[in-house]
């Protein structure tokens, strides 16, 4: 099985150097607008799996609960970086992880529903506590008011970087954010394999609900 962490010297710059010069790459957004990143390569048939779970996993791919639980690791990795990293799927079909530049700032969000959950933008004490979308009288302000996260999926990162100007404290920074991207990786190769291990693909028939015209005779 493919392994994406691999250990490196943190004390030799040719090392260090090394491991992120030849480090995988991918583009952010398109192959044409010249940006890329970090990234591991996740396709299914790419993980050195065997046949059997290869076909079970891509049955999986599929389904909400699958993809639920990798974006909640992919989540945590952005949560535990401030958001100033992130990890995103790119690809034609999603098979890439790569590491994004992002942000987080504080929204303009005052208040919220303890109803309904609508946020607001004034506080209580402007505009009273009954909700405009459920009309209780359930709105709260925010102790502190929720992020707002965002990335910039245009923006590469170390595209064409030479690392020779960097101090040992740069490059070490830099070599332990792409062990943890690495590490997000294997975690999700991790995941994916104990829902393969412990759940079946089940097919669910659904009905949509669908509006159409009829003739009705009048009364
Ligand atoms: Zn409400």
């Amino acid at each position: 099985m493919k392994k994406f962490y691999q250990p490196v010297d943190l004390r030799s710059r040719t090392a260090m150097t090394a491991y992120l010069e030849g480090h995988f790459r991918y583009p952010t957004m398109n192959s044409w607008n010249q940006a890329t990143s970090y990234a591991c390569n996740l396709k299914v048939d790419r993980l050195g799996l065997s046949a059997e779970i290869t076909d079970k996993l891509l049955d999986m791919l599929a389904t909400d609960e699958f993809q639920d639980a990798m974006l909640s690791l992919r989540c945590r990795f952005g949560m535990e970086h401030g958001y100033l990293w992130q990890a995103a799927m790119n690809g034609r079909s999603g098979g890439y992880l790569v590491l994004y530049q992002g942000y987080s700032r504080p929204s303009k969000y005052k208040s919220y529903c303890r109803s309904c959950g609508q946020k607001n933008y004034t506080s209580v004490s402007e505009t009273g506590d009954v909700c405009g979308r459920c009309g209780s009288h359930s709105r709260v302000d925010y102790a502190t008011p929720p992020l707002e996260v965002g990335a910039y999926p245009g923006r590469g990162t170390d595209d064409c970087e030479d690392f020779e100007d960097w101090s040992m404290d740069q490059l070490r920074d830099r070599v332990r954010l792409v062990q943890e991207f690495d590490q997000l990786a294997d975690a999700m190769v991790a995941e994916a394999l104990e829902l393969a291990r412990t759940c079946t693909v089940e097919e669910e028939e659904y009905y949509v609900p669908q509006t159409r015209k009829v003739l009705v005779p009048s009364a």
